[in-house]
C-alpha cells in the first residue's frame, strides 16, 4: 500500500535528513517510526503526506507513484491519507462537532452524511458528551480525541500520526494508543512516529527505527531498544 524506494531528502541548508530509505507498508499494517529527536521521523511522514518532495527516489501510495504529483493532484492524495499532530491543531472558534463536520464540508459530503457521521465517530472516540464544547474547555487528551475524530471521520484509509501523545500524560495517552489500535482493528493502516518508549515495548508492533536519517531496524514485533 505504501513504498519508499531508496529515498533521501536534503534540506535546502544542505542537512541530510534522510539517506537511501526503502520500505513497504501493508494494508492494515500498524507501524512505529521510532528515533531520537533529529532522526528524521517527521521529514518520512511529510513526505508521504507531500508537504515536501524527495530529493532522490520515489514514493508509491496505492499504486501510484506520488513522487511528482502535480499540485492540482495533491488533494486527492490527501483525502486518502488522516493526519493527527502532537500539538492536536484543533480550530479554537469550532466546537468539537464543527471542528468533526468540517473535516466533512471540505470534501463535500451532504449534510445529510454530516448529521449522520460526526455523531457516530465523536461516540466512538468517547466524545458524544462533548459535541458542543469549544477546545478551550477539553483536556489534552480530549482534544487529541476530537483529532482523531477528524481525521477519521472520512474514512481514510491510512491514518498518519505524528507524536501523538507527545503533549499527553501516560494515562491519557494510552487511552490515545488503545483508539488508534480500534481504528486499526477497523483496517485502517496505522503509521506512527513516536520516542514514547513504553507504549512501543508494551504494544508489540512493527517498529522502523531511523537514526541520523538511516533505517537501522525495521521488525515485526519490536520494542523501543534492541533486547534480542
Ligand atoms: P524528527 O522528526 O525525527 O525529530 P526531523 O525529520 O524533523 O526529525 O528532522 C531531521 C533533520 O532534518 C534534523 O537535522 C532537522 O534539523 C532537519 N530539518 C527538518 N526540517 C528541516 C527544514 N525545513 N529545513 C532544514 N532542515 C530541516
Ligand atoms: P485534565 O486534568 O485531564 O487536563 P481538565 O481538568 O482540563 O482535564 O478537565 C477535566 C474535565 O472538565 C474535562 O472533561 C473537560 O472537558 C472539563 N472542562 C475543563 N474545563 C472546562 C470548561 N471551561 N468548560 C467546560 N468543561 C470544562
Amino acid at each position: 500500500m505504501i513504498e519508499l524506494h531508496n529515498i533521501t531528502k536534503i534540506y535546502p541548508n544542505n542537512v541530510t535528513a534522510l539517506k537511501n530509505i526503502s520500505l513497504s507498508i501493508e494494508k492494515g499494517e500498524f507501524v512505529f517510526i521510532i528515533g531520537s529527536s533529529g532522526s528524521g521521523k517527521s521529514t518520512l511522514l511529510k513526505l508521504l503526506l507531500k508537504e515536501i518532495e524527495p530529493t532522490e527516489g520515489e514514493i508509491i501510495i496505492n499504486d501510484k507513484n506520488i513522487t511528482h504529483l502535480k499540485k492540482k493532484e495533491i488533494p486527492f492524495l490527501r483525502r486518502k491519507l488522516g493526519v493527527v499532530f502532537q500539538d492536536f491543531r484543533l480550530l479554537p472558534n469550532k466546537t468539537v462537532y464543527e471542528n468533526v463536520a468540517f473535516a466533512m464540508q471540505i470534501v463535500e459530503a451532504t449534510p445529510k452524511e454530516i448529521r449522520r457521521n460526526v455523531p457516530m465517530v465523536l461516540s466512538m472516540v468517547g466524545l458524544a458528551k462533548k459535541a458542543r464544547c469549544y477546545p478551550s474547555q477539553l483536556s489534552g487528551g480530549e482534544q487529541q480525541r476530537t483529532a482523531l475524530a477528524r481525521a477519521i471521520v472520512n474514512n481514510p484509509p491510512i491514518l498518519i500520526c505524528d507524536e501523538p501523545t507527545g503533549n499527553l500524560d501516560p494515562l491519557t495517552s494510552w487511552e490515545i494508543m488503545k483508539l488508534l489500535k480500534d481504528i486499526n482493528d477497523r483496517g485502517t493502516t496505522v503509521i506512527i512516529a513516536t520516542h514514547e518508549k513504553d507504549i512501543v515495548d508494551k504494544m508489540k508492533k512493527r517498529v522502523i527505527e531511523i537514526k541520523e536519517g538511516v533505517l537501522i531496524r525495521d521488525l515485526q514485533k519490536g520494542g523501543y531498544s534492541d533486547e534480542d
